[in-house]
């Protein structure tokens, strides 16, 4: 796996307009540019805090940084995507809490790189990102990303790309406040371009799975429903708990450890429908992660459709975390001849996937514009992992 700097979706120009941009904040000219991508997760959601199976690839669009070290102890930050300008404090200041708004995720990740006796000092930060934010396609980590490979780069810091994104993980745990798993920093750290990326995440093994969509004729749609249900933030931790009493009940260290040939029995096992039905999800998922991988090594690319589709019946019926606008999206592009659609992210709203024939990729998109007027989409490919701009 390489991590070599590689040319931006963008093109280099992006490097000297974000360069010129950091200069209109700062005053002065930084000392280097990163970028690292968003993501979608092909299938294996939820999975990710169950030690079980994710599978995502990185987007093209990326959020990127221009950077420049400070020596007076203080960390100053800048977004072209949030009102408010100059956002300053003191490093020695930071505090799991401390920190309001967004400047709250690369606070963690400094703070987090320190504690874990990291030699990184002040810096100034300027941001830039084409990742729809709050879209469910991880605008948060690729933020935490690309501010925890800049500041460590910049100090010469060698960290491996799953330590650097177990670190942002654990600064969004404990400073941020988020009980999340790791795929969403893991992909934005790791991803390879051309590919998707199983990772198993109790042993944190990853597996780089080939996933070429145009030589087999294939596009892949992300629509954006534009809506975040307000109940989705606390939904998260309850849904993680419901995983955890579950496997308790079982007494197992994890859902991950249902075997899928268990199922049955473990269902009989346990004590509420609500259990019931987020272990079935989570074992349920984690099959399909398998099924994904081999027909992708089979070359069978178009039959992984009824696999995501699969997955989105269990998260909309098991896991009850879809909603009107997400279904929609995907009934439609289903009715209008997808091979394949489903949620993707955390729910209650984001982005959902849709896979098809390059030759229905018009009446679908149109369809599915039609059915949600307040939708965007995308035709994507995966991108690279995080990497140095300039
Ligand atoms: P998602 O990760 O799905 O896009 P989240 O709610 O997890 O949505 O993260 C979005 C938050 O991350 C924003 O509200 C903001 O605090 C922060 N963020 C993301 N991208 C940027 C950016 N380019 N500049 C500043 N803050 C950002
Ligand atoms: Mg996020």
């Amino acid at each position: 796996m390489t991590h070599a700097a590689v040319a931006d979706t963008f093109g280099d120009s992006s490097a000297d307009a974000l360069a010129d941009a950091f200069t209109g904040v700062f005053g002065r000219a930084p000392e280097g540019s990163w970028a690292a991508p968003g993501r979608v997760n092909l299938i294996g959601e939820h999975t990710d805090y169950n030690d079980g199976y994710v599978m995502p690839f990185a987007l093209p669009h990326t959020t990127r940084a221009a950077v420049a070290r400070r020596d007076d102890g203080l960390l100053r930050l800048h977004s072209a995507d949030m009102d408010g300008g100059v956002v300053e404090l003191e490093v020695d200041a930071l505090a799991p809490g401390a920190t309001e708004g967004w400047a709250r995720y690369p606070a963690a990740v400094l703070w987090t790189l320190r504690e874990a006796g990291h030699p990184i000092g002040g810096a100034d930060l300027h941001y830039a990102s084409t990742v729809p934010v709050g879209g469910g396609l991880s605008s948060s980590a690729a933020l935490q990303v690309v501010t925890a490979l800049a500041l460590t780069e910049l100090h010469g810091v060698e960290l491996p790309r799953q330590e650097l994104a177990l670190l942002c993980q654990r600064s969004e745990n404990v400073y941020v406040g988020a009980p999340v798993g790791v795929m969403d920093q893991t992909a934005s750290a790791c991803c390879t371009q051309g590919h998707a990326l199983h990772l198993d995440v109790r042993a944190l093994a990853q597996r780089q799975v080939p996933f070429d969509l145009a030589a087999q004729g294939l596009r892949l749609l992300v629509v954006d429903t534009r809506v975040k249900h307000a109940h989705a933030d606390g939904a998260y931790g309850e849904l993680r708990a419901g995983c955890e009493a579950a496997a308790a009940a079982l007494g197992l260290p994890a859902l991950r450890d249902v075997a899928y040939e268990n199922l049955d029995a473990a269902l009989a096992d346990l004590p509420d429908e609500r259990l019931r039905r987020l272990t079935r999800h989570i074992v349920t998922e984690n099959r399909r992660v398998e099924e994904v991988i081999a027909l992708l090594d089979a070359g069978r690319t178009p039959d992984i459709g009824p696999v995501l589709t699969a997955g989105h019946v269990s998260l909309r019926d098991d896991f009850r975390i879809s909603c009107a606008e997400l279904d929609v999206v995907v009934d439609t592009a289903l009715a209008e001849g997808a091979l394949g659609a489903r949620m993707t992210g955390g729910g209650f709203g984001g982005s959902a996937i849709v896979l098809l024939e390059e030759s229905t990729e018009a009446k679908i998109a149109s369809a599915i514009t039609q059915a949600l007027p307040s939708s965007r989409h995308f035709l994507t490919t995966p991108g690279p992992g995080a990497h140095r701009l300039s």
